[in-house]
């Protein structure tokens, strides 16, 4: 498969672009800040047995998307899945309380990032004639517990992102372009920093029926079996990972 995944360089991405080298996937890893840490990721994914290339690449500015893609296609030949992973939260706070530019920034990076990088994936996978090709994005079970005091900027950014998944996936489908999404629940990485609680990951974590944050390798292996020929009959698919969050 030749996979690009956003926000590939850290986090939940990195746990997939890994796995998707264990099996000899081609991965593009975006990023848009750390270098060092996109660097890192490539090393991984060459360690575990695929290929990789670094994409730098904001996902909120539309001519950028699109040379990340073009960049993609020179180095591995046609596109056949896209994780659409790149995302940001901001400091856990009441609504009242939200400057603009936060919102902002939260809306930009999680949802017009994705309607992005999902037009640009639409495109090209819809020309292209591999047997298995698809669409992942990453939302959040915040979608449907709505953050309250904490983050629902972020929450709704990821409702839109449910729906986008639903309407795209009856769009695509007729391609035999699957559609699908996982919510992950409290994962231990970084985009925890940003709350100002530096117990947040164990305090939600545990208090989940699984009683412990989540690992990101374990979501992307959920990922990974989404973006396989296994979920072959699997679209419009939303699939929580969060220990029952
Ligand atoms: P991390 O903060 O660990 O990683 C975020 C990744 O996104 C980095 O690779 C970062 O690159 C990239 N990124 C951020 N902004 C942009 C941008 N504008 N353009 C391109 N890349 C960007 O986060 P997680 O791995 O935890 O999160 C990944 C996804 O999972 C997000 O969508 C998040 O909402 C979702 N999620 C995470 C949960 C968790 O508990 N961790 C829970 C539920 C959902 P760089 O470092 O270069 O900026």
């Amino acid at each position: 498969m030749n996979l690009l995944v956003t926000g590939g360089s850290r986090g939940i991405g990195r746990a997939a672009c890994v796995l998707a080298g264990a099996r000899g996937w081609n991965v593009g890893v975006n990023y848009t800040q750390d270098a060092t840490a996109a660097d890192a990721t490539v090393e991984e994914v060459q360690k575990a047995g695929g290929k990789a290339i670094t994409l730098k690449c904001d996902v909120t500015q539309e001519d950028q998307v699109t040379e990340m893609f073009q960049e993609f296609e020179k180095a591995f030949g046609p596109l056949t899945g896209v994780v659409i992973n790149a995302g940001v939260t901001a400091r856990a706070l009441p609504l009242a309380e939200f400057d603009t530019a936060r919102i902002k920034k939260v809306l930009d990076t999680n949802i017009l990032g994705a309607y992005l990088c999902a037009r640009e994936a639409a495109r090209r996978l819809g020309q292209s004639k591999q047997d298995n090709r698809n669409i992942v994005f990453v939302s959040s079970v915040a979608s449907r517990l709505g953050s309250p005091f904490e983050y629902v900027d972020y929450a709704g950014s990821k409702g839109a992102m449910d729906t986008l998944t639903i309407g795209l996936s009856k769009e695509l489908g007729p391609q035999k372009i699957r559609v699908n999404n996982v919510r992950p629940g409290i994962i231990a990485t970084d985009i925890h920093e940003h709350s100002g609680d530096p117990d947040r990951v164990s305090r939600l974590g545990n208090a989940c029926p699984l009683g412990r944050p989540g690992e990101a390798s374990e979501v992307g292996e959920a990922i990974i079996w989404l973006l396989s020929d296994k979920a072959s009959y699997v679209t419009g698919a939303l699939l929580d990972v969060a220990g029952g969050r």
